[in-house]
């Protein structure tokens, strides 16, 4: 917001603009006054009057200045991390923040936020305590783990434990695990950002027992498996499972590193996902150290943990980058929520928004696109026809990347053959009140409906709906 015009000379069909002054004074003025602060709104007075010289409006009114002013700021206001509708079909999608929180787990990182609470500190002696500690037994209950501890994300979780186990020495991991996840986070990447010389064994497809074996020596620091979360290798393939690698890393004396990516604590096979091993099973298999996500399946806050032998996790909480990693008050208190539901399975989909939105049945969901439909159809008017598709969700961030669950969505065709009608058509849900976020699949916008928690809040929402502007 420049303020330029004290010094250029105003032209004279700009005599008929009010003064900054006289618009400030004005009702509106004062209004915006005191919403937005004196220096912002005189700000944006001064940028509209800028505007309508540009313009070279001969006359405007206080009115239209201050309606200008008061767009732009409203405008500018605007909170940037907007509450979408994720129609993409995919659960926890990356770019959409992953996990939705339970209620219980944003109630108790509201009352963090609110209050001073016993982050280290500890009520029976009075004395110094440990962060660590509030999440510690519920992590060992829900894994089997002897200990645990709780950092940023998996990345970080994944860092500390090779900077803390393997820093100056070699990492052993399997060809065809070496995963980019996407962004910034390559195996190969973070291994050299934790000081760590990866070796990888095997080849791409196959790897054994004897690979492993044979690459272990005594400037190694960790043998490590990774969860190949964003694809899967098939065909004419060989793994070593994890009780195996644990096997050979304990007979060599090197800790046994499992990145299990999304990381499940239950059973997935109810909600019609393949069997994928759960930390527990990774825990009893061998695995010495292992680390999984907190958005991704489990259904909490962005969160790293880390779960394994006493001695290890112990070395791990010395390493002064784990003071730069660790999680705040409000996130453990969101974690611990979270956690807590998981001692009660059997109602998990009703009490994690994740389970939910997996828990849903096609015909469940097929049904809420059939009431939807007409009225969708209604809004958008005859140059649209809406009907009602197929289709498969994904569950997303990396968690079982070939596993799909049948579902249906709203398919709406622009009427209109060819050029970008599509693409226009998706740009303007994106521009409605709370932006509506689905997929584009043959000249259709594509909107997965089993990640839709009300379909009144969608349609009142709809109501602010404006037919793209077609280039001609
Ligand atoms: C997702 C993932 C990570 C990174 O986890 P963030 O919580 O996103 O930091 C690391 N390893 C694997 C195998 C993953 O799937």
């Amino acid at each position: 917001m420049g303020s330029a015009e004290s010094k250029t000379k105003i032209p004279a069909d700009a005599r008929r603009l009010p003064s900054v002054d006289k618009v400030l004074q004005s009702p509106v003025g004062q209004a915006l006054r005191e919403r937005y602060g004196h220096t912002v709104t005189a700000d944006a007075i001064r940028d509209a009057l800028n505007a309508a010289r540009l313009e070279r409006a001969a006359i405007a009114t206080v009115a239209d200045i201050s309606a200008t002013a008061s767009a732009a700021l409203e405008l500018a206001h605007k909170p940037r991390l907007t509450s979408v509708f994720n129609l993409t079909g995919t659960v926890l999608h990356t770019n959409l923040g992953r996990a939705q929180l339970a209620d219980c787990a944003i109630d108790a990182a509201i009352e963090a936020m609110r209050n001073a609470v016993a982050l280290e500190f500890d009520i029976d002696s009075g004395g110094r305590g440990e962060r660590d500690n509030i999440l510690r037994d519920l992590l060992c209950e829900l894994t089997g783990a002897e200990d645990a501890t709780v950092v940023n994300n998996n990345a970080s979780a994944v860092l500390l434990t090779l900077n803390t186990l393997a820093f100056g020495r070699k990492a052993i991991v399997s060809r065809g695990e070496l995963i980019e996840i996407g962004g910034a986070f390559r195996m190969p990447e973070i291994m050299a950002s934790a000081g760590t010389q990866l070796v990888e064994v095997g080849t791409t497809n196959r790897t054994h027992k004897s690979d492993y074996l044979n690459a272990i020596d005594s400037e190694t620091g960790v043998v490590m498996k990774v969860h190949t979360s964003n694809y899967r290798i098939e065909g004419f393939t060989a793994e070593v499972p994890t009780s195996e690698v644990a096997a050979i890393a304990r007979e060599m004396g090197v800790p046994m590193v499992d990145d299990l990516g999304s990381g499940t604590l239950i059973d997935l096979a109810p909600y019609g996902v393949a069997p994928e091993a759960t930390v527990r099973q990774a825990v009893d298999a061998g695995a010495d150290v292992v680390t999984f996500s907190g958005d991704k399946l489990l259904g909490g806050p962005q969160a790293g943990f880390i779960v394994g032998r006493k001695d290890l996790i112990a070395q791990l909480n010395a390493n002064p980058m784990k003071r730069a990693l660790r999680a705040d008050k409000i996130r453990i208190a969101a974690i611990e929520a979270t956690l807590r539901l998981y001692r009660k399975t059997e109602c998990l989909a009703e009490t994690l928004p994740t389970y939910r939105f997996l828990a849903r049945s096609e015909d469940e969901i097929r049904a809420a696109a059939q009431r939807l439909a007409p009225l969708v159809g209604e809004t958008l008017g005859s140059e649209y026809r809406v009907t009602i598709a197929d289709c498969r969700s994904q569950i997303g961030s990396g968690a079982m990347p070939v596993e799909t669950l049948p579902s249906a969505a709203l398919a709406i065709k622009p009427l209109t053959e060819g050029g970008r009608a599509p693409e226009l058509l998706a740009e303007s849900l994106r521009q409605l009140p709370k932006p509506v976020i689905g997929r584009i699949a043959r000249q259709t916008v594509l909107l997965d409906l089993r990640c839709l928690k009300s379909e009144a809040d969608f349609l009142a929402n709809l109501a602010a709906w404006r037919s793209p502007q077609v280039p001609k």
